[in-house]
């Protein structure tokens, strides 16, 4: 059952094409990773999504519902987080939550202070004191204490620690197992593969590719140094090994996804001393599949 349902939408900035024809579903249930590099129209999406642009063409619904004529109804069963959470100086977290789950739905008032305490959050200071990953933690706590049926969460770890991004993680796959559906929106590849159960991926304005994590895999390559005891001469031929590079006994070299395990057993008759492994990311996705510049900050950090 589709929860949410994008079709050929398309947003002018002026003359830039800031979405051009994008599609996608989110089903009930299901975790919909929408990942892109920074400028991709991710946030443009979701802000049409949310009823606050209107979209110069195509569909977009929730529940079936309208995005831009039945917004108030769709608001009532979402919850929404964005990258950047600015808050009301003079209200305490405490107060700012309250508000925000009086916009969004019920609040589960236990569950809030559940998640106050997991996120080690101090909901007594006003807004003005708090951090970017404390006001981060304010929206997240708000939304996850909400009944929405439907989370719009854009880039909503940005200032995180790992500790705390593990709480986010906790907090997604609980509302996930309750048969509720998530937009997760990010720029880094790897930070939503735990959490997906499809992604989208979005370039310019345009989704190029739509799947699970299987699905996807042919995309991707892992980057591998290993350190041999004997030199494994037969492994730039194999298929699906890039970028073999040989420095003494240390071999780096990248691997199709697919190929993995073809790739360790041939390699552990020659003794492998040492192992070391970097996921793909998405800028090296979009260099091997779109020819885009190396270095072009596609995983940098805003
Ligand atoms: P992302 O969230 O994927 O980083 P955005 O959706 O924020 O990307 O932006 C997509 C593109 O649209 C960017 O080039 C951005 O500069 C442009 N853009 C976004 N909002 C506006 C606006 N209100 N006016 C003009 N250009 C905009
Ligand atoms: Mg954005």
């Amino acid at each position: 059952m589709k929860i949410l349902d994008v079709k050929g939408l398309t947003k002018t900035f002026g003359t830039f094409k800031a979405l051009d024809g994008v599609d996608f579903e989110v089903r009930k249930g299901e975790v919909f990773g929408f990942i892109g590099p920074n400028g991709a129209g991710k946030s443009t999406t979701i802000r049409v999504l949310l009823g606050l642009l209107k979209r110069d063409a195509g569909t977009a619904t929730i529940f079936g519902q309208d995005v831009w004529t039945d917004a108030v109804a769709i608001h009532e069963r979402i919850a929404y987080v964005p990258g950047d959470v600015n808050l009301w100086p003079n209200l305490t977290g405490g107060e700012v939550i309250d508000l925000f789950a009086s916009l969004q739905g019920r609040l589960n008032s236990k569950r809030r202070d559940e998640l106050i305490a997991k996120f080690d959050l101090d909901p007594t200071k006003k807004c003005r004191t708090y951090s970017k990953g404390n006001r981060q933690k304010i929206a997240l706590v708000a939304a996850f204490a909400s009944d929405a049926e439907l989370f719009i969460l854009d880039e909503p770890t940005s200032g995180l620690d790992p500790l705390m991004e593990r709480i986010f993680q906790e907090c997604v796959e609980e509302v996930k197992a309750e048969g509720k559906s998530v937009l997760l929106s990010s720029h880094i590849l790897s930070e939503v593969e735990r959490l997906c159960d499809r992604v989208g991926i979005i370039r310019q304005g345009v989704i190029v590719e739509v799947g699970t994590l299987a699905e996807l895999r042919h995309l991707t390559r892992t980057k591998f140094v290993v350190q041999l005891n004997t030199p494994a001469d037969g492994l730039g031929d194999l298929v699906g090994v890039y970028e073999l590079n040989r420095i003494d006994d240390s071999w780096s070299f990248q691997v199709d996804s697919e190929k993995l395990g073809a790739v360790i057993s041939y390699l552990s008759p020659f003794g492998i001393r040492k192992l070391e492994s970097a996921p793909p990311t998405l800028e090296d996705l979009f260099m091997q599949h779109y020819g885009d510049e190396v270095g072009a900050s596609l995983e940098g950090d805003s």
